[in-house]
């Protein structure tokens, strides 16, 4: 029977001993498997997970490995379980826990932290100095679930109270998974040194966390938010977001057009989430003197960057890592609010069963698809026949 030191359960919420997990065997390849649930200890909760989003970032884990380490190495053939996008219902306590009820429905932060660094100290748990140093003689107590710890692809998960946030009966589940990108992108913009209402801002690349940085800029009171990108139905999804302006850089170059729509000098603002190997030289001539641009994306390979530019013009540069400083708990806020449809950018439901198709569906983007969530329960599993 599922029980543990001090663990709290109830008999509303009966827990099996093991679970269905998928796990990541060669690149690209994940298996159907079975797994003990976790036990809680102390400060943390079991999570039973009820929708799981599919991100960029698990493809790039699935298919590449980084930036997963697990056990300080590559996260192939570990018996690793990876998704970070989850959000369910509390079903255990771990000793002393009382912050949570069982039966309480949350949607979770990545990054526990070690809760003991200079930088988790700063709220920064995301930049953890003890990042990924959770096994063997240098267990530090850090978790990022689906990056250096299980995540979930799974039925059930523990999590750490200080990842946990608290969402509204009225939010749906699909709506909860998209917390923490929206989280991600309030930590950029708010990471820049304090957005106020009625600057400018630009949102470069309409993927899931530049959809939602639109509506988090807009929801902020940014004025005008230009959206930039290369697909038009994504840059109409921008628009109903929030965006007061589109661009499609296919057809016009990016910084003119910034410039022709803000009055010639360029934005306050850029929040770069293209990950192009351009992507800063341009934001860097899409702000005016003094701007500052948040980097949310990478491109794979290195790039030369105009520094005398950056320097001459006293531009700020800000790389950030995830959805720290409690970013995601303000994000909830808005998202409770109704400041921002979020469920705009969620395209598509899979069972937990069919997790496969439904990262081929995110990867290929098969029928414009942007957010996938994956359910272990409520779903059909998926026919072949209506692929
Ligand atoms: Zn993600
Ligand atoms: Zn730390």
């Amino acid at each position: 029977m599922y029980s543990g030191p001090g663990v709290k359960t109830s008999a509303d919420f009966p827990i099996p001993d093991t679970m269905k997990a998928w796990v990541l065997g060669n690149p690209g390849e994940l298996k159907l498997s079975e797994k003990p649930v976790p036990v809680p200890k102390r400060a943390e909760v079991l999570v039973r997970i009820d929708a799981v989003a599919i991100c960029a970032t698990d493809l790039e884990i699935i298919y590449n490995g980084p930036p997963a380490s697990i056990q300080g190495g590559m996260p192939f053939n570990k018996n690793f379980t990876p998704g970070h996008e989850y959000m369910g219902t509390v079903v255990a306590l771990g000793p002393g826990v009382d912050e949570y009820k069982i039966g309480q429905r949350v949607t979770v932060e990545i990054h526990a932290g070690c809760g003991q660094c200079k930088r988790c100290r700063e709220g920064m748990y995301t930049s953890c100095h003890n990042y990924g140093l959770n096994y063997g003689d240098a267990d530090k107590g850090h978790r990022a679930n689906g990056f250096t710890t299980d995540g979930g692809f799974c039925e059930y998960q523990v999590n750490a109270i200080n990842t946990l946030v608290a969402i509204p009966a009225a939010m749906s589940d699909e709506e909860a998974t998209l917390v923490v990108t929206a989280g991600t992108a309030m930590y950029g913009l708010t990471e820049l040194g304090g957005l106020v209402a009625g600057e400018s801002v630009v949102v470069t690349g309409p993927g899931p966390i530049g959809l939602l940085g639109v509506a988090v800029a807009k929801a902020l009171g940014a004025q005008p938010v230009i959206l930039t990108g290369t697909r038009d139905n994504r840059l109409k999804i921008g628009r109903e977001l929030g965006a007061d302006h589109v661009v499609n850089v296919r057809n016009e170059d990016a910084v003119e057009a910034v410039k022709r729509l803000n009055g010639g000098k360029g934005v306050d603002y850029v929040l770069e989430c293209s990950g192009a190997a351009n992507a800063v030289n341009e934001a860097i001539r899409m702000v005016n003197r003094g701007g500052k641009v948040c980097l949310a994306a990478f491109p794979h390979e290195q790039t030369p960057v105009d520094v005398a530019h950056i320097v001459r013009n006293n531009i700020y540069l800000y790389g950030i890592r995830g959805e720290g400083k409690s970013a995601t708990h303000r994000a909830e806020a808005f998202m409770s609010q109704k400041r921002f449809d979020a469920t705009k950018i969620h395209t598509h439901t899979f069972a937990l069963d069919d997790l496969p198709i439904a990262i081929r569906y995110a990867k290929e983007r098969i029928e414009d698809a942007i957010k996938v969530v994956v359910k272990a329960q409520g779903v059909a599993a998926h026919r072949i026949a209506a692929e």
